[in-house]
């Protein structure tokens, strides 16, 4: 039973790191990426706020927000 979960557990997480839309400032010239829309990282930006995939952001070489985990 223990041995399911896991397995479970795995495909959930594999499948929520696929799936994962992220925030950038911009299409171009963003450093980080935002899990929260509403991230006070995204507050200052002022070239609009582009949704992405978690893949794709890192994709661009950009990092998790200094305010995010
Ligand atoms: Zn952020």
């Amino acid at each position: 039973m223990k041995y399911i979960l896991f397995l479970i557990f795995v495909f959930a997480t594999s499948f929520c790191t696929i799936e994962t839309n992220v925030f950038i400032c911009g299409s171009t010239g963003a450093k980080k990426y935002h899990y929260n829309e509403k991230c006070r990282g995204l507050s200052a930006c002022k070239h609009g706020v582009v949704k992405t995939s978690l893949k794709q952001a890192q994709g661009y070489g950009l990092t998790i927000c200094g305010w995010e985990d």
